[in-house]
Parts: C-alpha cells; sequence; structure tokens
C-alpha cells in the first residue's frame, strides 16, 4: 500500500471518528455492529496491557507503524478476530454513480468499509463475481502470508481465525485484477500489490461508554503484476502478509526495504524489525481500534 493515501488519514479521521458514533450505550461493544452481536463490556485497559516503553521502543521498532505517534490495534475483547477470506471474489462491479468508476478506486479507499457493510446488509456479498486474473493457488498463498502472523498467537498478542460466513468477520479479503483510481485509470505500472482500508475508533471514549458503529476492515489483493500476468504465488504471499499487518494495526510503511511492511515488500516473509513493530504495538495500551 502507498503513501498517498495515508496523506488523507488525518483529515479522515476527524470526520470518521466523529460521524461514526451512535447514542452511548451502556457498555462497550466490539462486533461490527451489523453483525449484531453483542460482547461483554470493556474492560478498562482489557487487551494486553503493559506499561509504556520509552519513546522510540525497542530495537528494530519503525516508528511509521504509528498512526501520527497514536497505538491502532485491535484488544482482546474483539478476539478471536474474524478473517473472511474470498476465493477469489471482486467488489469491482459497485459502481460510484458520480465518478462512473468502480466504488473500490483507490482515491475512494477510505469508504471501502462502508461498501463492504452495505453488501453484507443487502446480501450481495454471497454472489459476488470472481475477479479476472485470480487462479486458485492465489488462495492458499494469500492464507500462507496471513498466517506469517500466527506465530504471535502463542505469544498472547491476538488471535485470528478463519470464516466462512461472510455476515460476520472482522477483516475481508476480497480481489481486483488491478487498481483505478478515481478517473477510472488503470494503475498498471507500479507494484502496489494490495490495500488496506479501516476505520478507528477513540478506545477511551468506548471505554466511556460510547458506542461506535464499528465497519469492516477490508484488504483488496492485486491478482495481476505489472506486465498483466498472474501474480506469482510468492509475491500473493507476501502482498497478504503485508496487508494483514495493516489490517492488524500497522499504519504506514517501514523505511527499511528489507522489512515486509516497508513498501518493498522486503524479502516477502516478516522480518525482525516487522516482529518487533506488532510485540510493540500489541503490547501498549491502545489509542484507537478498528
Ligand atoms: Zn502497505
Amino acid at each position: 500500500m502507498k503513501s498517498a493515501f495515508f496523506l488523507l488519514v488525518p483529515a479522515l479521521l476527524s470526520t470518521l471518528l466523529f460521524s461514526s458514533w451512535t447514542p452511548p450505550a451502556s457498555h462497550a461493544q466490539f462486533r461490527n455492529s451489523y453483525s449484531g452481536r453483542q460482547l461483554p463490556p470493556a474492560r478498562p485497559g482489557g487487551g494486553g496491557g503493559g506499561a509504556r516503553p520509552a519513546a522510540g521502543g525497542p530495537a528494530g521498532v519503525y516508528p511509521q507503524a504509528l498512526f501520527n505517534g497514536k497505538v491502532v490495534r485491535w484488544v482482546q475483547d474483539q478476539m478471536p478476530l474474524k478473517v473472511y477470506l474470498s476465493k477469489g471474489s471482486s467488489i469491482d462491479g459497485f459502481l460510484d454513480e458520480e465518478l462512473g468508476v468502480p466504488r473500490t478506486n483507490v482515491d475512494g479507499k477510505h469508504r471501502w468499509p462502508h461498501l463492504v457493510a452495505e453488501i453484507i446488509d443487502n446480501g450481495q456479498i454471497n454472489n459476488l463475481p470472481m475477479a479476472d486474473g485470480f487462479v486458485e493457488p492465489h488462495y492458499e498463498a494469500a492464507l500462507q502470508g496471513i498466517n506469517y502472523w500466527k506465530a504471535f498467537e502463542k505469544e498472547g498478542l491476538f488471535q485470528f481465525v478463519l470464516t466462512n460466513d461472510p455476515s460476520d468477520a472482522d477483516i475481508y479479503v476480497f480481489w481486483t485484477h488491478h487498481f483505478v483510481n478515481k478517473l477510472g485509470l488503470g494503475l498498471f505500472a507500479n507494484d502496489i500489490r494490495g490495500y488496506t482500508s479501516k476505520e478507528i475508533f477513540d478506545y477511551k471514549l468506548i471505554l466511556q461508554g460510547k458506542q461506535p458503529l464499528f465497519q469492516p476492515v477490508v484488504i483488496l489483493l492485486r491478482t495481476s503484476n505489472q506486465q498483466g500476468a498472474p501474480m506469482s504465488n510468492d509475491k500473493m504471499r507476501a502482498s497478504a502478509g503485508h496487508e494483514f499487518g495493516h489490517a492488524l494495526g500497522i499504519d504506514q510503511h517501514s523505511t527499511n526495504p528489507y522489512d515486509l511492511m516497508s513498501v518493498y515488500y522486503g524479502r516477502g516473509v516478516l522480518s525482525n524489525n516487522d516482529a518487533a513493530t506488532i510485540r510493540y504495538i500489541y503490547k501498549r495500551q491502545p489509542d484507537y481500534i478498528p
């Protein structure tokens, strides 16, 4: 995922954080509202806890992982995270009526969660076409990439499971042949293989009883490479692992090209820095949660 979008985030955040609240509820709840699921009230500090390490953090932690210096991550009440990894489904068919281009255009990335919430509500999620360029091995490669992060479950950082039920997941993975911008122009030339879009909510307000309208986190993976041929399995694995890192909370990109969370996808696997960074995030109190 690349930079231009991140520039939008600070401006968006103020809108999103305040537009999506519903009236205060007596208990903080952590499931996506559209799933209708209710969880027990939050415990203050519920999720990881631990004292804040000194600024800068331990060796290997890249500061770009934070959102304006703030920690974004899931909390224990949201575990296990449910991941809907679709078998090649495309959501490119939903058009932005004003622009006449797919709502999945990358300039409208911040609205992807609303698109997915909408098609969950109206059932269209159960009847999606397959993305051009998707081949069966892409699914397995993406799953392997996502599962890079399984290593941290035994450390108690988070847990996630796959679900086949698209009406009740926290993180959704769909596919696209290639990305387009708001003009509908294909972004063929670059090596951006995926994007992740998530809305985040002020954790302190949630603990005070405010009820956010949680939105699904949406990952789109590109099925074709710069030449238009199917993405290789190695690249797909790296792509899915990278995007899942964003879904878990890593905000921007490591500037070290050897990290999976750099725009270069590193060596295609988690680096020591990636590991140090996710541990750092999950051992601190969150400021925002998806
Ligand atoms: Zn990225």
